[in-house]
Formats: C-alpha cells, structure tokens, sequence
C-alpha cells in the first residue's frame, strides 16, 4: 500500500519536473522573441524599453535558474513551486502595477494593459498560490496580492478624477478587477470542495483497506472473508450452485514461535499467505482467518473437486522450504447444504479441522467424513 503510494508520488513528481521543463523552455524563447521585438521598436519611448528589458532579464535569468535546478533534481519540487510563485508575485507586483504606477500613466493605456495581460498574470498567480498552498494560506496569499493590485490601480482611478483626468476607463478597470475577483472567488470555492470530496473518497478507501485487510499477511481478513461466505450463500440459495468452505490451522505453530521467535513465525505465516494463494484458483477466496488460522472459499466447487484441490495445497505448504523447519497445517472442509447459514457451515468446517488435528495433524477432514464416521454401525457378527 505505502509502496503504491509511493510509486504514485514519484510518478507524479516526474510529471511535474517534465512539465515545468517544457513551459520553462517555452516561457525562454518568448521572453527572447518579446526581447527581439522590443529592440526593432523605436516607437516606445527609452525609459519603457528599459524596464521591460530588465524584466525580461529577470524573467529568462529566474526559467534559467528554475531549468538548472529541474536538470539537477536536488531540490524539492514543492520548494521550487513555491519559489515559482513567489517569483511571480514578486513579478505580477512590480511589473504590472507598481512599476506602471510611478510613471503616471494615461487612463486608457492602464486600460489597455490591465485587460491585456495585467489581469491574467494577476489571475493566473492567485490561482497558484491557491493551487500550491494549504487552503488558507493559499487564499491568504492570493487574497493579498490581489487587493494589493486593486488597490495600487485603485489609487490611480482616484487621482485621475481628482484631477478630471478619468475618460471612463476607471469605471471599466473597477469592473475588470471586480469580475476578475468573482472568478477567484469561484475558483477557490471549487477548489475547497474538490479537495474536500477527494480527501472524504481517499479517507473512505483507506478505511475500506484498513477494515478489510490483514496488517501482516496483506490477506482479506476474517471481516472480508464473512461477508464474501454471506454473498456465496445468497447465491447458492438462488441459483443452486454448489461451493465448499474450508478452514486450516498449521499445526504446532506455537513451537515455530517458542523455538525462532516470532518474527520468524510471523514470516511463516506470510510464506503460508502467498504459497496458498499461488496453489487456488483466482476465484477462491483466501484470507486470514485468525492467528494461525486460515479460510479458504471455493465457489462451484463440489466437495470432492475442493478436497483435490486443498489436497494440492497441503502438500505445496509442506514445501515451504525456506524455513528451518517443515510447516505443514490441518485442514476441516465443509460443502454448503440447502439452508445453511454461514454460522452452520463454518461450525461444520471448524469441528471437521479438530477432528483432523485429532486424527494426527497435516490431514484434510471433510464434514462429509465426519458424518459418515458418526453414522458408522460396526457391525457386530451374531
Ligand atoms: P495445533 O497443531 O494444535 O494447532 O498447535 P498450535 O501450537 O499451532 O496451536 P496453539 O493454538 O496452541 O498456538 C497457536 C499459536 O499461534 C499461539 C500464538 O502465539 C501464535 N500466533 C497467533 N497469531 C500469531 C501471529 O500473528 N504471529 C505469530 N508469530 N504467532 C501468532
Ligand atoms: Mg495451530
Ligand atoms: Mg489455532
């Protein structure tokens, strides 16, 4: 389980690296197309041109850094989505509202830029910083940056009509950073609940997992191995099929305990574990049953069919041989009789598996024998 988790992780992480490598390298050749055009553009006045060349110096310098990190895969890739982000913060802030801001700008080219690319940039790092951080200090974080453009643009719209300079444009931009909140707003909401749905459907399956599984083999359980007895019967009831059940118990486990310890008792019971379940069909059912106790249910299974198959299966247990000692198990068998209850038929495989560690251990025992030797007259001669 932890393996598969851990595997998904990794996988995951990879796509991240491999993604973030390609837009990086996307991101360097605009940068160096929108730096060609800046130099062909005499019409933009110097002091302009300066600033957007140090902006693309720091743009390709940070892709270059963030590529150089990706190649040597030492950082984290949370630490650096984190560094991405606060990078274009940083950006978002200084470029597209402070910087702007100082040189007075008219109304309609703050227009111009702020539905231009302003607010997607702005759009765009708020909804990272939601993506990347824990829900609060995700919306914390974009929450700041964005009342902290609005307010900057907002400042300007005031001044502008101070002055009567406003052409309408401050109504618009109000409005673009209005919806542009809104949909923030929705982002975050879906955001919340899809993390909430994905973090109740994992709890719910690791639950499932947990309540159902055996910590040391890795095996269903008894819980499990109930409820599939309950449906087997269901369907017998209904359809007449016949199956068998079957309980083994390997025999003088606690020596295998008292004589290598537990551990290697425990390792025991997981050799058991697979080499039962390499020995049955795909549709048996194999669990622990408890202890050293194991439950095997075997689906369209006539009581004979199931003792040649368990047969197979105690021998394949007494070679098991990576142990310092020979395992071998008794095994109790019952097939389903028209108005069993899953209570009846695991009595009768259970006192069929007592009656085989009676008969001497490493045997199989059906209920059908147990019968039979009860029933038997000796016939005395007269
Ligand atoms: P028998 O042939 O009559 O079944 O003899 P036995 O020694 O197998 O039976 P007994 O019931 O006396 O002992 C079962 C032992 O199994 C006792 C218990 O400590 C051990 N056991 C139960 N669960 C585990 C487990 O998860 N790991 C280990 N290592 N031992 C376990
Ligand atoms: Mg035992
Ligand atoms: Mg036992």
């Amino acid at each position: 389980m932890i393996d598969y988790i851990d595997q998904e992780r990794h996988s995951f992480e990879t796509l991240r690296r491999h993604i973030y490598r390609v837009a990086g390298t996307l991101g360097l050749l605009v940068v160096l197309y929108a730096q060609y055009t800046l130099l062909v553009d005499a019409a933009t006045p110097y002091i302009v041109r300066a600033i957007y060349v140090l902006n693309h110096i720091l743009l390709a310098g940070f892709t270059v850094v963030i590529l150089w990190q990706l190649a040597r895969q030492r950082a984290p890739i949370d630490r650096l989505e984190k560094r991405m982000l606060f990078f274009f913060i940083f950006q978002s802030l200084a470029f597209n509202s402070i910087i702007p801001a100082l040189f007075n700008p008219a109304p309609a080219r703050v227009l111009a830029e702020t539905y231009g690319d302003d607010i997607w940039f702005l759009l765009a790092t708020c909804t990272l910083a939601i993506h990347f951080y824990a829900s609060r200090r995700g919306v914390a974080l974009a929450l700041g940056v964005y009342a902290l453009s609005f307010a900057i643009v907002g400042a300007q719209i005031v001044e502008w009509q101070s002055y009567g300079l406003d052409d309408g444009s401050g109504a618009k931009i109000i409005q673009i950073y209005t919806l542009a909140g809104m949909f923030l707003a929705f982002m975050f909401i879906l955001a919340s609940h899809r993390s909430r749905l994905t973090r109740i459907h994992t709890e719910y399956e690791l639950l499932a997992i947990i309540a159902f599984t055996d910590g040391l083999t890795g095996l269903p359980n008894r819980r499990q191995l109930y409820r599939d007895l309950q449906r087997l019967i269901a369907e017998a009831e209904r359809h007449g099929h016949p199956f068998c059940v079957c309980l083994f118990d390997v025999d003088h486990f606690k020596r295998i305990n008292d004589q290598y310890g537990h551990t290697v008792g425990d390792q025991v019971l997981c050799a058991i574990g697979q080499m039962v379940r390499a020995n049955l069909r795909l549709i048996d059912y194999f669990g622990r049953w408890g202890g050293e106790e194991f439950c095997v249910l075997l689906p369209h299974t006539s009581l004979k069919q199931a003792l040649s198959a368990l047969e197979r299966v105690r021998v394949a247990l007494k070679g098991i041989g990576d142990f310092p000692t020979s395992i071998s198990a008794s095994f109790g068998v019952a097939a389903y009789r028209p108005g069993d209850s899953s209570e009846t038929l695991l009595h009768r495989a259970d006192k069929a598996m007592y009656a085989a560690k009676r008969a001497g251990r490493d045997r199989l025992q059906s209920d059908a024998r147990e019968e039979a030797d009860a029933n038997h007259v000796v016939e005395v001669p007269q």
